[in-house]
């Protein structure tokens, strides 16, 4: 890959490669977009196949954040790190998290780490130990686990799908959760609570038990999710489920998860779903709950600031529905309204340097 091309292409202001030989620590730090302040995206492990396949993950997903951090109407920028393992299940230890520690901590704060696949609180209480430009740790103020928070955000923009379609209840309706972890499992209380009936499948045995168990959840099989018999189809597992090859096998008439990128090609994919009359609530709208939290606490948002921001995820994703008459899908909508409000914010700085 041509990381120089590839970053022009992108939009990336800075992209830094790390080895620290003592961990074996080996880690890419990417900042997409400071013009709206400084960025805030979570640190992913993953054992990834190539070099070139963790360069363009976290060049993906540091772009998605500052469509995310600007359509939450959050004054953060976008960014986002991964830690390359050598193995699929390799430990985490107290080293390498320091080691990231310090990496993340040479921004000098226009990176701020948090939690995503792979790291845990215990981890960025590692981390924390060598830097302050963390969050989701069990520190003072530091946020802890943002997943019941992004539960609800997907909870609000489900209830915004909803409204579009002229309804208003979940009573009545089934709703398929691809993946019942973190964000799954909270998200499932939540339908349970409001009369929803919930068709769950997990690659874990014991979390689609949890769900059958507590909520009659119903369970099928991972490879039959994507196409259940359901009213809203909620992907919180895995990123590039939903493509050519099962789109025209759903049943769900809304999609809105918590998994990132969830289409296979974002504005192909988002354009087949409206041909088909699906509804797409776009996921770095529906998903932005854990960052609003994490970010607001950063930038000393009260707690009923924090919670009205989040609940402020339905009127996005309900605005962006009304804007996409105009384009050429919800989730294109989506970017063009994240695009329009950082061109805004540099018009306005342009003007105050004048
Ligand atoms: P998690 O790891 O706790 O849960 C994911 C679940 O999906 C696990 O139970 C796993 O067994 C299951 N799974 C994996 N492959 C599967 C498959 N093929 N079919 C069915 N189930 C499968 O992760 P999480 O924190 O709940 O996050 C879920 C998704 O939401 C991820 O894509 C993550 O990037 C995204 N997300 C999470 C947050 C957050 O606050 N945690 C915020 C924004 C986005």
């Amino acid at each position: 890959m041509n990381l120089i091309e590839e970053m022009t292409t992108r939009g990336h202001e800075r992209v830094c490669v790390h080895h620290d030989p003592d961990s074996g620590l080996r880690a890419i730090i990417a900042v997409h977009s400071t013009a709206l302040g400084n960025a805030l995206g979570g640190t992913r492990r993953w054992h990834y196949d190539s070099y070139d396949a963790a360069l363009l993950d976290v060049l993906r997903l540091s772009r998605g954040m500052t469509y995310k951090a600007a359509c939450a109407g959050l004054d953060m920028g976008g960014a986002k790190s991964v830690i390359l393992l050598d193995s699929p299940r390799q430990t985490p230890t107290e080293a390498q998290a320091r080691a990231m520690g310090r990496f993340v901590d040479s921004f000098n704060g226009d990176y701020i780490a948090a939690e995503d696949v792979g790291v845990n609180e215990q981890f960025v209480d590692w981390m924390a130990m060598e830097t302050d430009h963390v969050m989701g740790g069990t520190g003072e103020g530091q946020g802890g686990d943002p997943s019941p928070h992004t539960a609800l955000g997907v909870f609000r923009g489900m209830q915004a799908c909803l409204r579009h379609v002229g309804e208003s209840q979940f009573a009545g309706l089934t709703v398929a959760i691809q993946g019942v972890g973190s964000v799954g499992a909270h998200l499932a209380r939540m339908l349970h609570e409001h009369g929803a009936e919930l068709v769950v499948a997990d690659i874990h045995q014991n979390s689609v038990d949890e769900m059958v168990g507590k909520y009659g959840a119903r369970a099928v099989g991972t490879d039959e999710i994507i196409g259940a018999e359901c009213d809203i189809l909620a992907p919180c597992a895995l990123g590039a489920v939903i493509g050519p090859d099962n789109i025209d096998s759903i049943r769900a008439r809304m999609i809105c998860g918590a998994a990132n990128n969830q289409l296979v090609d974002h504005d192909r994919d988002a354009a087949a779903l409206r041909k088909r009359g699906v509804l797409y609530g776009p996921d770095f709208i529906v998903n932005a709950g854990g960052l609003i939290h994490l970010a607001g606490l950063y930038l000393g948002l009260t707690p009923p600031q924090l919670e009205a921001k989040i609940d402020d995820i339905e009127s996005t994703t309900l605005r962006i529905f009304e804007l996409t008459d105009q384009h050429e899908s919800t989730a294109h909508a989506a970017v063009a309204l994240a695009e329009e409000r950082i061109a805004t914010e540099r018009s306005r700085e342009e003007t105050h340097a004048g």
